[in-house]
């Protein structure tokens, strides 16, 4: 059985069809990437999948339970978490309270719940940080907050969405690496990029959308390849 199986999933925004009957799955432990250009519909099928939309049609089932149009917060409990595109931490908490925030899902203990987040910290990489106000970060160490906080959710299948957008090589290069340490822990990947080159590496598997559809799904090597995937990008 697949951690995620998505059937035919789709969801409209008035006359604009933004997914149209998109299906696939991830496996336990897997990377998947998704790709496309710009208004592809990567964010509205992830927005869907944790609980943010509701999907017009289609089936989401999670660990073979049916959650189609399940809360956030359900979804988020079941083992699901986003990260988002738009980065929006709580600006005049710390980063400490930023992440037990997402702790306190788990537990209702704040002893319990400040020694996971201080120990999702240091795995982020921001430990020297914990009592600065999150308004104060850079925008790399924000996307390691916003990490920080989903991994205190415990996640079984975390969805990432454009976290290393905006980030220069070298913070690219230890954003990928801190997935690849995620990875590690035993949970599984979905990663949403704009830019293919950032997927490629690190995914096991690669679904294209491109105008809400899906075009093309395969190994990074067969995707890059394909002439619909080609054209999509070159014709962007
Ligand atoms: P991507 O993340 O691939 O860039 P999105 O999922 O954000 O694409 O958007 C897909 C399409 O749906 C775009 O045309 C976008 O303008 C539209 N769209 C996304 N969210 C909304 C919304 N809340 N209301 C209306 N249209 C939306
Ligand atoms: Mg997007």
């Amino acid at each position: 059985m697949a951690l995620l199986e998505i059937q035919k999933l789709t969801k409209r925004f008035g006359g604009l069809v933004a997914n149209r009957e998109i299906s696939m799955q991830i496996d336990e432990g897997e990377i998947v990437g998704l790709i496309g250009p710009n208004g592809a519909g990567k964010s509205t099928f992830f927005a869907m999948v944790a609980g943010f939309y509701q999907p017009d049609g289609g089936r989401i089932f999670f660990n073979g339970e049916d959650i189609t149009g399940r809360s956030p917060e359900y979804i988020c409990r079941k083992g699901i978490t986003r990260t988002f595109q738009i980065v929006k931490p709580f600006e005049d908490m710390t980063v400490l309270e930023n992440v037990m925030v997402g702790a306190f899902l788990r537990t209702a203990s704040p002893t319990r719940a400040r020694k996971e987040a201080e120990e999702v910290l240091e795995f982020t990489g921001l430990a020297n940080k914990l009592d600065w106000e999150a308004k104060g970060l850079t925008i790399a160490d924000k996307k390691r907050l916003e990490l920080a906080r989903a991994l205190a959710t415990k996640p079984k299948l975390l969805l990432l969405d454009e976290v290393m957008a905006g980030l220069t090589p070298t913070e690219t290069l230890e954003a990928v690496e801190l997935i690849r340490q995620i990875h590690k822990r035993g949970i599984a990947l979905f990663i949403v990029e704009h830019v293919m080159e950032v997927v490629m590496p690190i995914s096991h598997r690669v679904v294209v959308l491109d105008g809400g559809e899906k075009i093309a799904e395969g190994t990074p090597e067969e995707v890059a390849k394909d002439p619909r995937v080609i054209k999509s990008y070159l014709g962007e």
